[in-house]
Formats: C-alpha cells, structure tokens, sequence
C-alpha cells in the first residue's frame, strides 16, 4: 500500500509498505478521509515525545472497514468508521473515575501505533475494545466524519470550562479549534459569543460562525473591547484556541468574576511559562483550566453535533488533496490559508 512515512523530522517520504495485517482483536480500515491537524505540523518538523521514527502519522481518520482480527464481534466488514486516535486502557486510577482523557496508559493512533496518511490503516485491539471506533450515521461523508477528532476535543474543552446557558463566552484564535468553540458554545445555550483573531483574513473566514462580536487584537484593544461588550464584567467563559503565550497572558485579564479561563493551545515546550499577575486569580475568583485532548464518547457526541446539523463540517473543509501531494498540504495549513485540509489516500 502507498503511505507516507515521516522517517525522521522534516523527512517524509511517499512509498509502497507492506500491508498491514489485521491480528485477534483488530481491524483494518481503509482510509477515505485523514484531516491535518496543527499538530502533524509540529511533529513534521520536531517530532514527539510519544514518536519512534519511522511512523506513519495522521490521527483525525474515518474509512471502511476492510477486514477484521480474530474475535471481533460488534463490526463488520464494509461498515464506514470514525475513529478516535487516544486509546484508553480502561483500568487505571483515571478511567476507572471515568476520566479516559487523562488515562495514565494512554496511547494513541498516529504516535504510537501508525496513523491514517496511507491507503490502510490498522485500528490496535485496546481501541477497538474501549469504544474508540465509531459508526459514522448515513448522512455524514467521510470529510465530514473525520472532523469528529478534534471537535471531540472542544467538547471536552467545554464541559471542563461548564460552558452553559446565558453564557457569555470569549474564544482567542478563529483557526478551526477557534470557529467549533464559537459554534459549540452557542449550542450550549451561550447568549453571546466574541471571536478574536490577530488574522483579518481568518477573522472574516470566520464570520460562518454567526458569532456575535469580532474583534482584531491587533488593531484594538482586546481587554478594552471585551469589558465594553461585558458591561465592563469581562467574559464569563475565556478559550484560548492559540499556542500563543500573550494570549494566554490576556485571558486572564478579560475573564468576569468567577469565570473559566481554558487554555486550549499548548505552548511550545522549551517556552511555556507565561507572566501572571496572581492577585487577577486571588481577587478574580475564577477558576483557569486546560484541555489537550478527549476520550471515546466526545467522540461519539462529536459524531452526533456534526450528524443532526448543529455544526456543519462542511464549512471547515476548504482544500481535499490527494496523499502523493500530502507535503504541500502541511505547508497550506502551516501558513493558516483555509481551516481544515483533507488528505484522501484511496482517492475521493
Ligand atoms: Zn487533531
Ligand atoms: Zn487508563
């Protein structure tokens, strides 16, 4: 089969493997859809902790089930698949509490085990076994159900930062993390939704989302904005949907009294501390929080949002390019021209 194949840091080869082999317990997809995610573009040039080279990467994958391991009941060959890539071991402290997110064995498909930019991708016994492969509903194409992975995430984001009704919520970044946290929050009953973006272009790409307030902090004053907009309160809900150490900085300065600030981007590792005025948090009240991934049933849920017409995928997708052109996808999505880029490795 034709894969690509990250054999070191910014090395990333297209060639023939060996297909892979379904064991007892697994299964075997073929791959329609694998979405590329900003997180491929830091391992294309730093790799991970989690990543022995070689490895096939891609992680937000959906296909066709093409063949099954021994003693694999609740699947059938041909059935369309989402599939979560952070498997859950089911037994530790953390999942026995229901928390797979922060599973202490966590592994996950496209770091550990081989991912989805090739034409066949082999889906590990623990993921089949723990709820990480999902039926996609008949009205959802491929493209679509593939963006259940990272709109998996912003639903764990938002239960972690109670994002309920009335809410007004503040969401730093309009990349596609960004517009599913606007979409997301208005779902959950928020009244009013700011969008902030540095980005003119990605700011007005972002308008889809129906958000209530758009603001440039490049050409006004974030805090002074969000505070008139807030009846001077600040925003009950703050996302921070950008690995950008000032916008971290700012969150905690535009969040109302008792709110959540959620730091959803990740900042690069050899510069992740940021400046904080302690007394905002002591006087403040409020509570600041993280997210970096999701478990199975965010999944599930995402699966069901995209499905029932809550957030249409569709305005997410602006580029599908086949695998041979995969490093050309890296660099469009590096330079934040579009949201989402689908790599389709069997064709469409
Ligand atoms: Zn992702
Ligand atoms: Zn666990």
């Amino acid at each position: 089969m034709r894969a690509a194949v990250l054999e070191k840091t910014e090395k990333l080869k297209i060639k023939d493997v060996p297909r892979p082999i379904p064991q007892e317990g697994e299964i075997l997809i073929q791959v329609k859809s694998c979405a590329i995610c900003g997180t491929d573009i830091k391992v294309f040039h730093y790799g991970h902790q989690h990543i022995r080279f070689p490895r096939i990467t891609g992680h937000e994958v959906s296909g066709v089930i093409v063949a099954l391991g021994k003693n694999v009941e609740e699947y059938r060959e041909g059935e369309r698949v989402a599939v979560a890539p952070a498997i859950p071991c089911g037994r530790c402290y953390y999942c026995r509490r229901g928390i797979e997110a922060m599973c202490d064995n966590l592994t996950a498909i496209g770091y550990h085990y081989d991912g989805g930019f090739a034409q066949l991708m082999k889906v590990p016994r623990l993921a089949v076994r723990n709820g990480c492969v999902n039926p996609i509903p008949e009205n959802l194409s491929f493209e679509q159900a593939s963006l259940a992975e990272p709109l998996a995430c912003v639903i764990n984001g938002q239960e972690l930062s109670k994002i309920g009704l009335g809410d007004t919520v503040a969401i730093i970044g309009a990349g596609p993390i960004g517009c599913f946290h606007a979409e997301l929050a208005r779902i959950k009953g928020a009244e009013k939704v700011i969008l902030a973006e540095i980005s003119s272009q990605r700011l007005e790409k972002a308008k889809f989302t129906s958000s209530n307030i758009y603001i440039n902090p490049d050409q006004e004053n974030l805090q002074q904005r969000v505070f008139e907009e807030t009846e001077g309160r600040g925003a009950d809900k703050v996302i921070v949907a950008v690995g950008s150490k000032k916008a971290q900085e700012d969150s905690l300065r535009i969040v109302a009294k008792c709110g959540v600030v959620n730091f959803f981007g990740g900042l690069p590792k050899d510069k992740p501390t940021i400046n904080f005025d302690s007394n905002l948090l002591h006087y403040g009240e409020f509570y600041v929080v993280g997210t970096h991934g999701s478990a199975p049933r965010h999944n599930q849920l995402a699966l069901n949002i995209l499905t029932k017409g809550g957030i249409d995928a569709k305005n997410y997708i602006t580029e599908k390019i086949p695998l041979a052109e995969i490093k050309k996808g890296l660099k469009i999505a590096e330079e934040k021209k579009g949201l989402k880029i689908i790599v389709q490795p069997n064709g469409n």
